[in-house]
């Protein structure tokens, strides 16, 4: 099985808000002051610094990961993830 989350509810809830596309759009740009990187499997903060998940570059642009398991997820089809076609299933 995957590893999940630890907060998979507050990743739900920032998605539901927007939070996600916003904070995407503001790492592309780098402007925002944000230092936070946006785990495209799970939509969660991660520390680009840190990444609990490590990271991974796909298309020459870097993504980190919140943990393990996204970074898995994500390695098996990046290309679903980036479109928003898949998610991560609870
Ligand atoms: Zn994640």
């Amino acid at each position: 099985m995957i590893e999940h989350c630890p907060d998979e509810r507050t990743a739900r809830t920032a998605r539901l808000k927007g939070v996600y596309m916003v904070s995407m759009i503001r790492n592309l740009f780098g402007g925002g002051g944000s230092k936070v990187a946006i785990d495209p499997v799970c939509g969660m903060e991660v520390n680009p610094r840190n990444p609990s998940g490590g990271d991974l570059v796909h298309e020459e642009t870097r993504y980190f990961f919140c943990g393990k398991g996204c970074r898995l997820e994500f390695q098996e089809d990046p290309a679903g993830y980036l479109s928003g076609e898949k998610k991560m299933e609870m």
